[in-house]
């Protein structure tokens, strides 16, 4: 007979681990307590036709999801179109006046890119291709370390890691290391706020972390046509075409344990076993509402309550009645992706990371999807995505009290970039504050990125695949190694699955297929 897998949550990770264990011949049954499939990775639809992303808008490296889908005999590119973006995405960079004094259409055409930084700052221009050259090194080197599991000391002494070192300069933060190649500030920015995609500040983030930036230049930011959300959603399909059963409005309360071993868990209030369980809901919230504290030795709730969490974000999703070809920007109509960075971009991240205190001057993010896909507006209107990173939940900050002050400075920062009069013409409008993303989201703190990347809670020290504290509990997602954003999700899902496998005896056709290699 067929052991029996239940997953938490319908993530990405979620639908990953779903799809490699149904296709290594496991029964899988995927719990979601949404009413959709995607979790972060899912979408708003309006009445009026409005389409939006809830979180994800990069779709980077598409390469790991397209040898997941390889592996179980499908194809990604037949389920979901990809749009590789150029520009890819619009840097505005503000001054201390308020204007925006200086900005780069960044574009994976190297001779084009030069042009760009050469605008800012010519002696930098040069230093783009070394920038690259190093850092394929670094992602090259990288890549394996990413794909093994980690659960010990033991793993450091692995031959890749010792290639790695030398490379990684983990005494140095991500923009130090740019400083290398970058003496401008904002050339420095351009190359570094992909930090925040981990939730973390340039700063402080590891300089491992400079290859962020690298990917997206060698392997490209793309579109989904429908959102990101439209690869959950193919995820879902071919999982269901597999056998897989997926569960929507179904909520897992807790996890059935006989002293450290889960024997299965509660849905809607029913008991189920299950020989194994792998959770995809957010690792903190998770672990602090579905596990006896008793049972949990290194991720007790005071031991969470410690750790490092990422930022959080303050959202508002835009139908507004203006053509997208009639949308101004900057220097030419409103991109796909525009990134709006403070002129005090270290104090702004300071607000957020340290000082726990919302931002008089915030830095914002504006998605224009319909600009490259029609499916996202009505005909004639256009959707806008709008994130301003803000710190997760503190006692600083009240969002009852905050939101329509905090609401007021978004717009007016969109108003410096061409967005000004947006206002009137809104037709649709929703807002998530962290609040929301903790309470509706089910996210720890409302940290949008979980824990956060620093040294400390990477590697063998991030809750393991194979979970540390508990038999028959495995992790897939954000929260586990190598850690948040949709490729390493995937990546981490692979992990999860093949330990999964080999635990209960399963023998994986895929687990014995060539890693994605590096370019
Ligand atoms: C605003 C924002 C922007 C982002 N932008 C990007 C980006 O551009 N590019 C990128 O690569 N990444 C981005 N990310 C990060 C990351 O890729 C996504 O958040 C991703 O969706 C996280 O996937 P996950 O598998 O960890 O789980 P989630 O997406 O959090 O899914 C977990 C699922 O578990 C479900 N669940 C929770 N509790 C229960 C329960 N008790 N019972 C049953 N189900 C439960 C949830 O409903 C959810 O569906 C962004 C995230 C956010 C929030």
């Amino acid at each position: 007979m067929s052991k029996q897998v239940t997953i938490v949550g319908a993530g990405p990770g979620g639908l990953a681990a779903a799809l490699l264990l149904a296709h290594a011949g496991v029964d899988v049954t995927v719990v979601e307590r949404r009413d959709r499939v995607g979790g972060r990775t899912s979408t708003i639809e309006t009445e009026l036709g409005y389409k939006f992303d809830l979180g994800p808008t990069f779709f980077l490296y598409p390469q790991i999801l397209e040898e997941l889908f390889a592996m179980c005999g499908h194809d990604l590119h037949r389920e979901v179109e990809m749009v590789r973006l150029d520009p890819q995405y619009h840097l505005l960079f503000e001054d201390a006046s308020g204007n925006v004094h200086a900005d780069i259409r960044a574009t994976p055409d190297v001779a084009r890119m030069q042009e760009e930084i050469a605008r800012i700052s010519p002696a930098d221009a040069a230093n783009f291709p070394r920038f690259m050259r190093e850092n394929r090194q670094k992602f090259d080197a990288f890549t394996p370390i990413l794909q093994q599991p980690w659960s010990g000391l033991k793993d450091y002494v692995k031959p890749s890691l010792a290639r790695m070192l030398p490379l990684v300069r983990p005494w140095a933060s991500v923009d130090k290391d740019l400083s290398r190649y970058f003496s401008n500030e904002q050339v420095r920015l351009s190359f570094s706020f992909q930090s925040k995609y981990l939730g973390m500040s340039p700063f402080k983030c590891p300089s491992l972390f400079t290859i962020l930036s690298y990917l997206e230049y060698d392997y490209g930011v793309f579109h989904p046509t429908g959102g990101c959300a439209a690869v959950s959603e193919a995820m879902a399909r071919v999982c269901e075409s597999m056998g897989v059963t997926i569960e929507l409005n179904a909520q897992v309360t807790d996890l059935r344990f006989s002293g450290k071993t889960c024997t299965g868990l509660s849905v809607n209030g029913d008991e189920r076993s299950a020989d194994a369980v792998v959770v995809n809901a957010d690792f903190a919230q998770a672990m602090s509402t579905m596990v006896p504290d008793a049972v949990r030795r290194k991720w007790t709730d005071a031991k969470l309550e410690k750790k490092k969490y990422s930022c959080s974000t303050f959202m508002m999703y835009l139908g507004v009645d203006v053509p997208p070809e009639e949308l101004e920007g900057i220097g030419g109509g409103l991109e796909h992706h525009s990134i709006f960075l403070a002129h005090d971009y270290a104090r702004n991240l300071d607000e957020i990371e340290n000082r726990h205190v919302l931002s008089d001057n915030p830095s914002v993010y504006v998605q224009h999807a319909a600009r490259t896909d029609p499916t996202m507006a009505p005909a004639g209107k256009s959707s806008l995505y709008v994130l301003a990173p803000v710190t997760h939940e503190h006692g600083n900050v009240d969002w009852k009290r905050d939101t329509a002050a905090f609401r007021r400075k978004v717009l007016g920062q969109m108003a410096k970039f061409g967005l000004g009069g947006i206002e009137e013409k809104i037709e649709y409008e929703k807002v998530i504050t962290p609040d929301g993303w903790r309470d509706d989201l089910n996210i720890y703190k409302g940290a949008t990125f979980n824990l956060a990347h620093n040294l400390g809670q990477m590697l063998h020290l991030r809750p393991n695949n194979r979970f540390e504290d508990l038999d028959g509990v495995y992790l897939v997602g954000g929260g586990t190694h190598p850690g948040s954003g949709l490729p390493v999700i995937y990546e981490g899902a692979r992990i999860t699955a093949r330990l999964l496998c080999e635990d209960l005896g399963v023998n994986a056709a895929w687990s014995a297929a060539a890693p994605v290699t590096a370019k």
